[in-house]
């Protein structure tokens, strides 16, 4: 964890670093809060939440000085990432049956990585997890996770390339009934070019799972690299399938870890785990205190 906290420091630091030196200049004029907007818009915060933001920096620094920007500052980006938000993983089912995790997002995005990462972690915590590949339509996706379900030492259903995802969906959840499982994880396919039918297939695999177990958790997995790109995507799914929690991966590469805030405000559900590297061990809860830490270095 400290590991990947000096990674997402790494990586993050820019922006707050950054606005902490514009914001200890001796006179804030007018050309330094639009630097402070600039550092913010680049880093994929949004209009909105910057001009929030800088308004409240504004009156308070006015009314308290300059001398407490560092934790007027930190006090204001926790408000931004509302830290308040309940970030738990809901995996546990109720009256013997497993709790269900469904696992959604665009191709590319990390959904199937995520979903490997996350069965490690459970796996760590002495829970036993079944994974569903109901991603039948990339035979590559199928491999890539029964590949993970070796590594982690989990049972992988899966289907021939182009079963009904449905039918996966049921059959995993079905072995993790039989088997007693505490949680099974659903990888679903991704593909956008279509809402409706995308609707079709995410909303008849959830049915499908819902008449054996709960479905405790939608995650939507987030590529945070793609921007506005992705903020579409996640309101494109959003409107689909009830997102229960995000998964912001490859926060690792870039200093764009504002877009926690607008994907955040744009769906109102919490970050829940962010991805910093395509190792097993890369992915991490999210925790406002630290990534605000971890941006002000
Ligand atoms: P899917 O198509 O949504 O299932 O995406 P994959 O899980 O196959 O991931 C796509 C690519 O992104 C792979 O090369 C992964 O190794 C990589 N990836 C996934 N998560 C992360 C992350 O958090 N950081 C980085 N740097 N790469 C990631």
């Amino acid at each position: 964890l400290v590991r990947l906290r000096q990674r997402l420091a790494g990586s993050q630091s820019g922006l707050g670093r950054g606005l902490l030196a514009l914001l200890s200049r001796d006179r804030l004029d007018e050309d330094t809060w639009e630097s402070i907007e600039d550092t913010l818009l680049t880093a994929d915060v949004g209009v909105a939440p910057t001009q929030e933001l800088v308004e409240k920096l504004r009156t308070r620094l006015r009314v308290e000085g300059g001398e407490d920007a560092r934790a007027v500052l930190r006090e204001e980006l926790l408000t931004l990432v509302d830290a308040g938000m309940d970030r738990r993983l809901q995996v546990s089912g109720a009256e013997g049956r497993p709790g269900v995790v469904l696992v959604v997002g665009v191709n590319g995005s990390g959904k199937t990585t995520t979903v490997g990462k996350v069965s490690r972690i459970l796996v760590a915590e002495d829970r036993t997890v079944v994974l569903g590949a109901a991603d039948t339509f990339r035979a590559a996706a199928v491999e890539q996770l029964a590949t993970w379900g070796e590594r982690v030492g989990v049972d992988v259903v899966r289907g021939a390339e182009g079963t009904d995802p449905a039918s996966v969906a049921f059959e995993a959840v079905k072995e993790g009934l039989d088997t007693g499982a505490d949680t099974v994880i659903v990888d679903t396919a991704g593909r956008l070019q279509n809402k409706a039918g995308l609707m079709d297939e995410l909303g008849k695999v959830k049915r499908v799972i819902e008449k054996q177990a709960p479905v405790t958790e939608v995650l939507l997995v987030l590529d945070a690299t793609t921007g506005q790109n992705g903020l579409i995507q996640a309101r494109v799914f959003s409107e689909v399938v009830d997102v229960t929690g995000i998964v912001l991966t490859k926060l690792d590469g870039s200093a764009k870890g504002g877009i926690v805030v607008q994907v955040q405000r744009e769906l109102g559900v919490p970050v829940k785990l962010v991805g910093l590297g395509e190792g097993a061990d890369d992915l991490a809860p999210f925790d406002p205190g630290a990534f605000v830490d971890a941006l002000l270095g």
